[in-house]
């Protein structure tokens, strides 16, 4: 099952990811807000 990674600033969906992905150190530019937001996920 996916989720959604939520941009902290506008709460916009950003990207999707597994649940049981694991992500650090990974940048993407929200397209809401234009800010760059790391995408820090750990289980
Ligand atoms: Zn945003």
């Amino acid at each position: 099952m996916k989720k959604w990674f939520i941009c902290p600033y506008c709460k916009k969906k950003i990207v999707k990811y597994e649940k049981d992905a694991n992500s650090k150190g990974v940048f993407l530019l929200c397209k809401n807000c234009k800010k760059e937001i790391e995408i820090r996920i750990k289980k």
